[in-house]
C-alpha cells in the first residue's frame, strides 16, 4: 500500500506529488491516517527560502499542523499522553516536534529544544518511514511526541490548528500571565491573533484590544471576543498608540502580544505598554530581521519582554478542553478559512501565500 506525498525541493519551486510505501510502526511509534493539514506561516517561510536554512539537495515533507485517526498502532503503545487508551480509528492531536531530552534547553525545562524537528526536517522522505511531515496521506508519529485523543463532536478544522497555532497562544499568554481585569493589546488577527483574543477574554482580561491590516479579520476578531479593534491599514502607528492609551484610561495596555511577523510591530507595542507592562513576542520567528526600538523608554517603563517557542505538553488537552467547551461562544472552526483538496497544494500555498486567507487547510 502507498500514500501520497507532496515533496518539497527548493525554495519557490512547485511541491512534488510522490507515492511512498506505507510503513509499519515501531513497537513504540504509530502511524496516523492525516485528514487535515493547514499551511502555517513557517510553512510559507520554508517554502520561500526566508526560514531556518533548509537542505534542498534532498526531498522534503514538510507541514506540521494536522489531526488525523490512527491508522495503525505499535505494539507497545496502548494509552495517550494523559493516560487514555488508544486504539485504531481514533482522532489524535499531537506535537510535531519531541525534545531531545539531552541538551541545555531540555535541561533546564524550557521548550524549544533545538533538537526538536530531528526526525522531520533534513530528514529525505526517500528514508523509509518517508511520511516525517504533515503534507501528506500519512504521518509516522514517534514515541516522545505527545498524543492525545481528541473529544468527540469537534469537527477536523477545530482540531486541526491545536498542535501548532492554538498551543502556541495559549502557551504565550500563559508565560506572559494576563491577570483579572487586564488590558491586553493582541497584535495580529490571523490564526494565532484570533486564537490569543479568546484566550485572553477566558483568562480573564478586561478588555482585549486586537489589531490588523484586514477589515473581514477584525469583525472576526470581534466574534473571537476583542472588546475593541484597529485597522492598520487606515491609521498610523502614532494614532494607534494614543487610541489604546485613551481606551486604557490613559495608562497604557497591561500586556502587548505580537502575532505579526513583522519586525516593525515591536516599536509601536513597547509604546501601548503601561509602566510595568508585559509584552510577548511570537511572530517573528525568523532570527536575522531587524526592528528598531527604544529600549530607553522599556528600561524606564519598567516592562518586561518574553519571546516563547512551541510548548510544554499540558498545552494540548487543555487546548482541545477549551475548545470544547467555549465552541458555542467563539466561531473556532473559522480559522481555517479555506479547505483545499490535498492534490491542489501547489494552487493552495499560493492562495496561502497571498496572506488574505487566515488559514488554508488541505483536505487529504
Ligand atoms: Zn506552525
Ligand atoms: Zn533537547
Amino acid at each position: 500500500m502507498t500514500g501520497r506525498a507532496a515533496v518539497f525541493v527548493g525554495p519557490g519551486r512547485p511541491l512534488e506529488m510522490r507515492e511512498y510505501p506505507v510503513p509499519d510502526p515501531a513497537p513504540d511509534a504509530l502511524v496516523v491516517k492525516v485528514s487535515l493539514a493547514n499551511i502555517c506561516g513557517s510553512d510559507l517561510h520554508f517554502w520561500r527560502g526566508n526560514g531556518p536554512k533548509i537542505r534542498t539537495d534532498i526531498p522534503q515533507i514538510l507541514g506540521h499542523e494536522m489531526v488525523g485517526v490512527i491508522h495503525k498502532l505499535g505494539r507497545e503503545v496502548v494509552r495517550d499522553s494523559a493516560g487514555q487508551p488508544l486504539r485504531e480509528g481514533d482522532r489524535i492531536a499531537y506535537a510535531y516536534f519531541s525534545p531531545c531530552g539531552a541538551c541545555a534547553a531540555c535541561l533546564t525545562g524550557t521548550p524549544g529544544c533545538p533538537n526538536r524537528y530531528r526526525n522531520w526536517l533534513n530528514v529525505s522522505a526517500d528514508a523509509p518511514p518517508h511520511f516525517h511531515g504533515a503534507f501528506g496521506d500519512y504521518y509516522y508519529l514517534r514515541s516522545r511526541h505527545w498524543i492525545f485523543r481528541t473529544p468527540e463532536g469537534l469537527p477536523d478544522r477545530s482540531v486541526s490548528p491545536v498542535n501548532c497555532a492554538m498551543s502556541e497562544a495559549l502557551y504565550g499568554l500563559h508565560q506572559i500571565g494576563v491577570v483579572i481585569g487586564d488590558a491586553v493589546v493582541i497584535q495580529g488577527a490571523g490564526g494565532l491573533g484570533l486564537y490569543a483574543t479568546a484566550i485572553a477574554k477566558e483568562m480573564g482580561a478586561g478588555l482585549v484590544i486586537t489589531l490588523d491590516r484586514f477589515a473581514d479579520r477584525l469583525a472576526l476578531a470581534q466574534q473571537f471576543g476583542a472588546d475593541r479593534t484597529l485597522n492598520v491599514s487606515e491609521t498610523t502607528p502614532e494614532e494607534r498608540v494614543e487610541q489604546v492609551r485613551a481606551w486604557t484610561g490613559g495608562t497604557g495596555a497591561d500586556v502587548a502580544a505580537e502575532f505579526t511577523g513583522a519586525p516593525a510591530a515591536i516599536d509601536e507595542g513597547t509604546r501601548m505598554l503601561r509602566f510595568g507592562g508585559r509584552y510577548l513576542w511570537i511572530g517573528n520567528i525568523n532570527p536575522g530581521f531587524r526592528a528598531e526600538i527604544d529600549p530607553g523608554l522599556m528600561v524606564r517603563g519598567s516592562q518586561g519582554v518574553r519571546g516563547v517557542i512551541v510548548y510544554e505538553p499540558w498545552v494540548i488537552p487543555r487546548a482541545l478542553d477549551l475548545i470544547r467547551r467555549t465552541q458555542a461562544r467563539y466561531p473556532f472552526d473559522r480559522v481555517i478559512s479555506h479547505v483545499v483538496p490535498f492534490g491542489q497544494i501547489n494552487e493552495a500555498f499560493a492562495l496561502a501565500a497571498e496572506g488574505k486567507a487566515i488559514r488554508v487547510a488541505l483536505q487529504m
